[in-house]
């Protein structure tokens, strides 16, 4: 889930004013929806900075699905890592990292999809 903070929606709502178009794209750090600017640029507002499309229009739809699968995946990635934090029976480390691993290796096949 998102969670959005007052600074964020205000930044959002500036976003809307300038004329800027909410994307159902979300950003690859944080999952706030994506801003496009008049000029093309595609912006965060919760990390307020410009993020990079790699492909262009045409691919964007492939891309935003590739992404959030890969969202998903990353996820799930930093559950497992969290898990792995506090984990002390080694059989259940073991268990964690495996899983960790094959979400690793799933990501890289999603990208190769590409
Ligand atoms: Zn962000």
């Amino acid at each position: 889930m998102i969670a959005l903070s007052e600074g964020s929606m205000k930044q959002m709502a500036e976003l809307l004013r300038k004329g800027a178009t909410m994307l159902s794209e979300s950003c690859p750090e944080c999952n706030t929806p994506l801003f496009k600017l008049q000029d093309g640029t595609l912006v965060c507002p919760m990390c307020n900075k410009p993020v990079v499309v790699v492909s262009a229009d045409a691919d964007t739809e492939v891309m935003a699905q590739q992404g959030s699968i890969d969202q998903t995946l990353l996820t799930k990635v930093k559950e497992i890592q969290g898990m792995l934090e506090t984990e002390k029976d080694p059989s259940k480390i073991n268990t964690l990292l495996e899983t960790l691993m094959k979400l690793l290796d799933a990501r890289e096949r999603v990208r190769k999809l590409g």
